[in-house]
C-alpha cells in the first residue's frame, strides 16, 4: 500500500497548549510504520500572544496556510482576556467562519470500570446559524427596554449537519467493529429540538433532519433515528447517558448539551473536539488555557491526542484513530499514570510515553 503523507497546520495557542500541542505531534509521529501514514507539520500561530506580539488574534498567514498547504490542524488553547481587549476576537470562532467548518463534534466517553455506567456518545452541533447569527436589537417601550434576538435555521445547514451525524454513527460503527469493544449494538441518531413550542424554526430543523437521515446510505447502514424534545433530553442524558450514541442539535442546545455531557466523564483534560467543514478538520481539545496549571508540565495531554484522533477519523484513517482510541483507553483502564487531574501525580510527558507505548 502506498504511504500517505498527511500536512498537519499546529497551532499550540496559548498557555497549555503549548505543553499539549507538542504532545499530538508526538503522537502522530509515533504511529506504526503500518499503518502507511507520514505527516508533515507546520507550525502555525493563533491567540493572544500572538495578538500582544502581531496586533492580529489569527494572522492572515495562518488562515492561508490552513486553506493552501494543509490537510488538517490541531489548536490548542486561547486564553480569553478578563475584560474586553480592544481588537481581540477569538480565533477559533474567526477560523470557523473563514473555512466554514460547520460542525463541532464532541465526543464524551467514560473509563470502562466493573459497575459504573458506560458512556460513549458523540454530541454534533450545527456552529454556523441558530441564536448565535448575533442579530440582536434593543428598543423602548413605554413599559420599559425589550430586546430580541433572531434564532435562524435553514433547511441547508440543518440537511448537511444531520448527514454529518449519520456518517458519524455509519464510522464510529466500522470503528467498534474494529475495536471489539461497544456499548452500543447498532448505530443510533437522536435529533434534539424543542419544535413542540418553536413550531417552524426547530420544526424546520427536525423535519430536515428526518428526511436526510432517511436517505438509503443510513437506512441500509442500519442506522436508527429517534427525537427527543431537548429539556427531557437533558434529564435522560444523565440518567440514562449509556443510552446514547450520536446525538445531533442545533447550535444553542448542542453547545449546552456538550458542556453538560463533558461534566459526566470527570475532568476537561480527557474531552477532545473537532471542528469540521466539506473535507478539513481541526482537532481541539475542549479545554481552555488553563492559566493555573501552565508552566507545571502537569496538564493532561488525553483530550488533545483524542482530537488528533478525531482529526484522522475525518481525513478517513479509521484504523488509526482507533489505534490511538484504544491506546489511550488503555491507559485509563489501567490507572497506573494518571496526572493530577484524575488524582495521579504523573506529568504530562510521562502519560505521552505510556500511551505512546501501547500504540
Ligand atoms: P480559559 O480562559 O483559557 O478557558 P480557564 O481559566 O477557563 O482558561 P480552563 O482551561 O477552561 O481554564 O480550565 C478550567 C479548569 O480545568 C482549570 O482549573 C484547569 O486547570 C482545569 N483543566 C483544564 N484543562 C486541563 C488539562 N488538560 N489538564 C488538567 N487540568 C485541566
Ligand atoms: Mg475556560
Amino acid at each position: 500500500m502506498a504511504t500517505r503523507t498527511l500536512r498537519i497546520g499546529l497551532i499550540p495557542g496559548d498557555g497549555i497548549g503549548k505543553e499539549v500541542i507538542p504532545a499530538g505531534r508526538r503522537l502522530l509521529e509515533s504511529l506504526p510504520a503500518s499503518l502507511n501514514l507520514k505527516f508533515e507539520f507546520l507550525d502555525l500561530y493563533a491567540g493572544f500572544e500572538t495578538f500582544e506580539r502581531t496586533g492580529a488574534a489569527l494572522p492572515e498567514a495562518t488562515v492561508v496556510a490552513l486553506q493552501s498547504a494543509c490537510d488538517g490542524a490541531l489548536f490548542g488553547a486561547v486564553s480569553s482576556p478578563s475584560s474586553a481587549v480592544r481588537g481581540y476576537s477569538s480565533p477559533i470562532v474567526a477560523l470557523r467562519k473563514k473555512l466554514d467548518l460547520y460542525a463541532n463534534v464532541r465526543p464524551v466517553k467514560s473509563v470502562r470500570s466493573p459497575g459504573a455506567k458506560q458512556i460513549d456518545m458523540v454530541i454534533v452541533r450545527e456552529n454556523t446559524e441558530d441564536l448565535y447569527v448575533k442579530e440582536e436589537k434593543t428598543y423602548d417601550t413605554p413599559q420599559g427596554k425589550v430586546a430580541e434576538a433572531i434564532k435562524r435555521i435553514s433547511q441547508r445547514a440543518s440537511s448537511r449537519i444531520a448527514t454529518m451525524a449519520g456518517e458519524i454513527a455509519l464510522r464510529r460503527q466500522k470503528i467498534r467493529k474494529a475495536g471489539g469493544t461497544s456499548i452500543h449494538a447498532s448505530p443510533l441518531v437522536t435529533i434534539t429540538h424543542k419544535s413542540n413550542v418553536l413550531s417552524q424554526t426547530d420544526g424546520l430543523f427536525r423535519t430536515t433532519a428526518r428526511e436526510a437521515l432517511a436517505t438509503a446510505r443510513f437506512v441500509d447502514g442500519g442506522v436508527a433515528v429517534e427525537e427527543q424534545i431537548v429539556d427531557s433530553m437533558v434529564y435522560k442524558l444523565f440518567r440514562q447517558p449509556e443510552a446514547y450514541d450520536v446525538i445531533v442539535a442545533p447550535n444553542l442546545y448542542g453547545d449546552i448539551l456538550s458542556d453538560g455531557a463533558a461534566a459526566l466523564v470527570g475532568s476537561l483534560g480527557l474531552v477532545p473536539s473537532a471542528n469540521v467543514g466539506e473535507g478539513f478538520a481541526i482537532g481541539e481539545p475542549c479545554h481552555g488555557s488553563a492559566p493555573d496549571i501552565m508552566g507545571q508540565g502537569i496538564a493532561n495531554p488525553i483530550a488533545t491526542l483524542r482530537s488528533a484522533a478525531l482529526m484522522l477519523e475525518f481525513l478517513d484513517e479509521e484504523e488509526a484513530a482507533a489505534r490511538i482510541y484504544a491506546a489511550v483507553d488503555a491507559n485509563l483502564e489501567e490507572g497506573r499514570l494518571l496526572s493530577p487531574d484524575l488524582g495521579g501525580t504523573a506529568k504530562t510527558e510521562e502519560v505521552v510515553e505510556d500511551i505512546l507505548r501501547r500504540l
